[in-house]
């Protein structure tokens, strides 16, 4: 098969005749190929490998741009990298690795391009068009990954057994890219990744969030992760999820099950958000009930405290994975904690002052909590599911409504400690804290505007109670 239409781009003109130039064959391989084989939208990041140094075709390609392009050199690696445009395009020599039991790094020697198209993941990211004079455009495909791509199948060019045991990051990759292409583990892969899950245990934690970040951001991610339970490695990677994966009945009570529920959350929020911290927090929201889950003949099962400490075990699972200890996780934590919140609100007639309370307590991050309680709802009985979104609707409606009115969004107190020292003579002490906080729940009570005045009025009235004198 030949592409050259495909590959109209000028610069693979330039790259072709710095190659020719060097007298190296050359071609371009991998993600690029992939893509372009499957017309999905054309990819920004080229990857070319060259029968000889990556560095010195890199240099020569700049050359022959008139801007001359900076060329990245990384030693280390025989690689180069230069943008063209808006693409990136990384250079490498073709080579051949072996790899030590403990380590994912492989020794590298120089190879051909069947030695590196040997060493890659999957059959579909083997795929080469030559840059060569002699045959530019032709598809190189020695392990039929063209035909997988047709059948959509994910497939490694080797024994899966090497493959996966020697750089076990990709038993991820082959999820995620079944995951984001719709395609299907072919068995005796799958097979070799349920036998060498344990491998994964060498990869980062960096390295293994970066290709769950991936699962997460495609639009039906529980694909990705029902994989990855199939194949033992969630259960290594976040036994927290696994753990959710069990009904049991006493009594002839039972309760859902909540990993096939957590899983349905996730899918459920992909539609209505791409911000994949808050589909984080889909997937963790209900972690803290396996371990709070308990059994009484009053209240059959239940989870008291499961988003509090549901909140704690996100702090872990994030200093585990090596994930950002930052903002990211704090609002990870505050969604988890705080996931309960608006559903025993949309259970009972909605109140102002208990949707004030939730903006105050939520703050910045309400409207995206009310995203993820919609989400959350995954009840079969039609009756219930329509009155709790249709309650709601009348939620965020009401969240507009206080907001507009009483600002409890990013409260500042509308009478400072100040003021009321000021008013009473006083100095800084406890009393001081009752009347703020007074002033406060009166706000959130609805019996005072937030505004000066009325709380002015609000802390004489509760003071002379506490058997303050007002100064004159
Ligand atoms: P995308 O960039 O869309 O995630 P990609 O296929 O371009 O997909 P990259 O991670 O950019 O993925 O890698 C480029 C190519 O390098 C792959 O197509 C594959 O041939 C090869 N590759 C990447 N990582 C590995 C790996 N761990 N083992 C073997 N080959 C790999
Ligand atoms: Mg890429």
């Amino acid at each position: 098969m030949n592409y050259k239409e495909a590959l109209h781009n000028k610069i693979f003109e330039i790259i072709a005749q710095a190659a020719a130039e060097l007298g190296v064959d050359t071609y371009v391989i991998g993600g690029f190929v992939r893509d372009l084989l499957l017309q999905r939208e054309n990819k920004k990041d080229i990857d070319v490998v060259a029968v000889g140094s990556g560095i010195d075709l890199a240099l020569k390609v700049s050359e022959l741009i008139p801007h001359h392009p900076k060329v990245q050199v990384f030693k280390n690696y025989g690689t180069a990298m230069l943008r063209y445009e808006d693409m990136d395009i990384e250079f490498v020599g073709a080579r051949k690795e072996s790899y030590h039991f403990d380590s994912r790094n492989p020794v590298v020697e120089d190879g051909t391009l069947q030695d590196d198209q040997n060493r890659r993941d999957l059959t579909i990211n083997a795929l080469a068009l030559s840059l060569n004079a002699s045959n530019f455009g032709d598809l190189i495909d020695p392990f039929k990954g063209l035909d997988d791509l047709k059948t959509k199948t994910i497939k490694t060019p080797l024994d899966p057994d090497i493959t996966y045991s020697d750089d076990p990051l990709r038993m991820l990759r082959a999820i995620r890219f079944a995951t984001q292409l719709g395609f299907e583990i072919e068995q005796e892969s799958f097979d070799s990744i349920s036998k060498n899950k344990d491998r994964i245990k060498i990869i980062s934690g960096e390295r293994i969030v970066d290709e769950l970040n991936k699962i997460l951001s495609t639009p039906v991610p529980s694909t990705g992760f029902i994989l990855l339970y199939k194949t033992g490695l969630l259960d290594l990677i976040l036994p927290e999820l696994t753990a959710l994966n069990q009904v049991e009945e006493i009594e002839g009570h039972t309760h859902k099950n909540n990993f096939y529920h957590t899983l349905e959350v996730v899918d459920n929020i992909c539609p209505n958000t791409d911000d994949v911290w808050l589909r984080w927090s889909a997937l963790l929201h209900d972690i803290g009930k396996a371990p709070t889950k308990r059994f009484s003949k009053k209240q059959g099962w239940t989870f008291h405290g499961h988003e509090f400490l549901g909140g704690k075990m996100v702090k872990r699972i994030f200093e585990r994975l090596h994930m950002p200890l930052n903002q990211k996780m704090k609002f990870v934590q505050k969604m988890v904690i705080m996931s309960s919140r608006p559903i025993v609100l949309a259970q009972d007639t909605v109140t102002d002052s208990a949707v004030r309370r939730l903006v105050f307590d939520a703050g910045e991050d309400v409207e995206n909590l009310m995203t993820l309680c919609e989400a959350d709802i995954t009840t079969k009985n039609p009756g219930k599911f329509k009155k709790y979104h249709n309650n709601f609707k009348i939620v965020r409606q009401k969240i507009v409504e206080v907001e507009a009115r009483d600002h409890v969004r990013n409260f500042q107190p509308p009478i400072t400690g100040e003021e009321i020292m000021a008013l009473f003579n006083l100095k800084p002490s406890k009393e001081i804290g009752i009347l703020k906080e007074a002033v406060k729940e009166a706000i959130l009570e609805g019996e005072i505007q937030n505004e000066y005045e009325a709380a002015k009025v609000f802390v004489i009235e509760k003071a002379t109670a506490l058997g303050l004198e007002i100064v004159k």
